[in-house]
């Protein structure tokens, strides 16, 4: 099939054409986002092939839809930047990637709890400019604290695992429960509890209508003074504005980002000689307790050779009419 494939990194570029070898589709990689303005480059693909900050809205997928294409091949799990019941309508498929490697998202959740807490961050510094003062880096024991999960599928599942043998007690919020996570001695609690009795709050469902600014200032009002806050999961779960409070006052000790509501003006690219115009990303840069990542999470050889081989597979599969594992189905929809 021909595709456009939008974002395109030469990593991606790489991984895709490596996994092409035995499939034989013709990629165009461009290096915009797809959107509205954009979608001028993919007339006449019969694939696309977006990532997280590109914008599959109505308007787009019907100025796609009216020049040939037919499958949207998302390179990632999440699906909140594409109009699924626009899709169906209009008759594109979509297919994504739903498993790639939940062990790079958990084991960076991991990271960023660790370097939080021993401030690796600050440390790095200081010790490149001659200053081994250990004022201000002390941080706690893991063992014996409390962290709270929310969303215990396959990454949360990992992430529990992982601090449990760090001696942590793990309590978990999920609209279902993950027998491997009761296996692992996984307590399920409400969501009240995960914010009254944590030590550490890490993010590990989907954005959706239920979750988006799950943590409001509501939900951090209940938290433990001095919580660590991670979200590697979605921006839009965190209200920045309410964060942004809870750090000025104390409440929240720690706060570990790799993804921001607003990010797709500002992640995968260097923008170091650009002004940047987000006040709210900027003032968060300026905590000493905060730490950000620019959505690497995944970012692993091992993840970037699933997605592309899935990837690639999924557009086979739409395009010799095999039942595709990876479909979207319009009911699914999540917001974003
Ligand atoms: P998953 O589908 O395996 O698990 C998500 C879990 O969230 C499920 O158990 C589901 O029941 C639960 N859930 C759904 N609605 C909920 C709600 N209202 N409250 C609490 N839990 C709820 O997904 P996964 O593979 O573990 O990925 C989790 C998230 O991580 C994804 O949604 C994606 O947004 C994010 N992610 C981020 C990166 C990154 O690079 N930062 C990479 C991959 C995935």
């Amino acid at each position: 099939m021909k595709v456009a494939v939008f974002s395109t990194k030469l990593y991606d570029h790489q991984f895709l054409e490596a996994a092409n070898r035995n499939h034989h589709h013709e990629f165009a990689f461009f290096k915009p986002h797809l959107n509205r303005d954009t979608a001028v480059l993919a007339a006449g693909y019969p694939g696309v092939c977006i990532f997280v900050n590109d914008q599959a809205d109505s308007p787009t997928l019907e100025y796609l839809a009216a020049r040939g294409t037919r499958l949207i091949a998302l390179r990632c799990a999440g699906f909140n930047n594409v109009d699924i019941n626009a899709a169906a309508q209009l008759g594109i498929k979509v297919v994504r990637v739903p498993a790639y490697s939940p062990y790079a998202v958990a084991e960076h959740t991991i990271g960023m709890i660790l370097a939080l807490n021993r401030k690796y961050h600050r440390a790095y510094n200081r010790v490149r400019e001659g200053n081994f003062s250990l004022d201000g880096l002390m941080g706690f024991d893991l063992h014996g604290r409390t962290v709270g999960i929310i969303g215990t599928g396959k990454i949360g599942v990992l992430v529990a695992q992982i601090l449990k043998s760090f001696g942590c007690r793990i309590l978990a919020y999920d609209v279902y429960h993950n027998p491997e996570c009761t296996a692992l001695g996984v307590e399920y609690v409400e969501l009240g509890e995960i914010y009254s009795r944590s030590d550490i709050i890490s993010l590990h469902c989907p954005l959706t209508p239920a979750t988006h600014h799950l943590i409001s200032t509501e939900a951090i009002n209940q938290m433990k003074s001095g919580v660590m806050l991670v979200n590697t999961s979605r921006g839009a779960l965190i209200d920045a504005h309410a964060v942004i409070k809870g750090l000025k006052s104390g409440k929240i000790g720690y706060l570990g980002l790799d993804v921001y509501e607003k990010e797709s003006n500002l992640f995968f690219e260097d923008l170091s000689d650009v002004i940047i115009q987000d006040d709210i990303f900027e003032r968060l840069v300026t905590f000493p307790n905060v730490l950000i990542t620019a959505h690497q999470a995944f970012f692993t050889e091992e993840a970037l050779r699933n997605i592309a081989d899935t990837t690639v597979a999924n557009i086979t599969d739409i395009e010799t009419g095999k039942k595709c594992p990876n479909l979207v189905e319009p009911e699914r929809q999540v917001v974003g």
